[in-house]
């Protein structure tokens, strides 16, 4: 009789133990994975999608786009590395490449039609489903912290215009003169632009596609990130397209859109024709094929860019990261400015063109 109730005493335990420690039991997620070997974690950045050819890009250039490129992936990784959380790595990554003149975000944001620089960007927690956005900003130096602001001190999700630059201000972001954000190169894209306006055929009411145009900019940057914790996070940060007017807001904004993320599915955020991705859903279109469909990352996301977008004419690309640490970046452009960085494979890869 004692001899089974020390059998029955130790099942009980052995199985309380098994269950504690299985992923995602109650003592293994409290301990977190820090010291765990098998903690997979990862980073992707893209830095936008569009005509980029090797042919037209000068040499000096190309190695500028990779060092930078190189620069926000390694800042990034490290946040997570050293077991800080995949919004943080999301968020250093970003204000980097919205530092950068090179990219569409921050200093060197495209220009809108009247020559100003309107910034949209967005952040989503997967862990907690929270997100927060902002529209058309037009003094705030780093849009994506302002993004992350509206999402952790604020119950709202999106703010837009003045009041957005306002609420940044209070919240005790760095405030630039809108001149801040203005560069040569995208004065003369501007310029390029509404010379080939004018060509418009008439009953177009004067816009032109701007996808078909030679000075169709691209560079909008974006970041998704899985965590030590097992914690997914995206972020995305534009000056939209140019020559944009009348407040047009993109997808880069739009949670759902432009930018998802949800622990039990994958981090997304999109770069392209932002209309497409508005009325398409993407990020989280990839998210519900996952979700509802079973289709493994790779899969949902090649079947969005590939068979949703393409044959509507929404050229673009993805990055995205699954629960897992998997990672993939499917574009149906030219080139894609990407790279990644997972404990799986540390050293830093960069990519600009189809294949390198
Ligand atoms: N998606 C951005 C927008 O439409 C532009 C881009 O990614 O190039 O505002």
């Amino acid at each position: 009789m004692f001899r089974y109730s020390i059998q029955f005493i130790a099942t009980v335990i052995l199985c309380w133990v098994g269950f504690a420690f299985k992923p995602n039991g109650f003592l293994y997620s409290n301990l977190g994975m820090n010291n765990s070997k098998e903690a997979n974690f990862g980073i992707a950045i893209h830095g936008g999608a569009g005509v980029i050819l090797k042919q037209n890009m000068p040499d000096t250039l190309e190695k500028q786009y990779r060092m930078e490129l190189t620069a926000a992936l390694t800042a990034g990784y490290a946040v997570i590395e050293k077991g800080g959380t995949s919004l943080d790595a999301v968020q250093t990554a970003i204000v980097l490449l919205e530092n950068s003149p090179l990219f569409n975000a921050g200093k060197g944001a495209v220009l809108t039609n009247s020559g100003t620089a309107e910034l949209d960007a967005s952040i989503m927690d997967g862990a907690t489903g929270k997100a927060g956005a902002v529209g058309g900003l037009k003094t705030v130096k780093n849009p994506i912290l302002a993004a992350r602001k509206v999402m952790d001190n604020s119950p709202h999700v999106m703010m837009v215009s003045a009041g957005a630059d306002a609420f940044a201000k209070e919240q005790g972001l760095e405030i630039v003169t809108p001149d801040y954000f203005i560069t040569p190169a995208r004065q003369k894209s501007l310029q390029k632009m509404q010379e080939e306006e004018k060509k418009a055929p008439p009953g177009t009411g004067g816009f032109i596609e701007l996808s078909e145009t030679a000075s169709y900019k691209i560079g909008t940057v974006g970041a998704v990130a899985l965590d030590k914790y097992g914690n997914l996070a995206a972020g995305t940060s534009t000056g939209g397209m140019t020559n944009k007017r009348y407040g047009r807001v993109g997808d880069s904004p739009i949670i759902g859109a432009g930018t998802f993320a949800a622990n039990r599915t994958c981090a997304v955020s999109a770069t392209g024709h932002g209309e497409f991705f508005i009325r398409n859903v993407v990020a989280y279109d990839i998210a519900a094929l996952m979700e509802y469909a079973a289709l493994s990352l790779t899969e949902a996301a090649r079947r969005v860019i590939f068979e949703k977008l393409l044959p509507q004419g929404g050229t673009g690309g993805v990055i995205a990261i699954d629960n897992q640490g998997n990672i993939t970046m499917p574009f149906n452009t030219q080139g894609m400015y990407r790279g990644m960085m997972s404990v799986k494979h540390p050293k830093p890869q960069v990519f600009i063109y189809q294949n390198q």
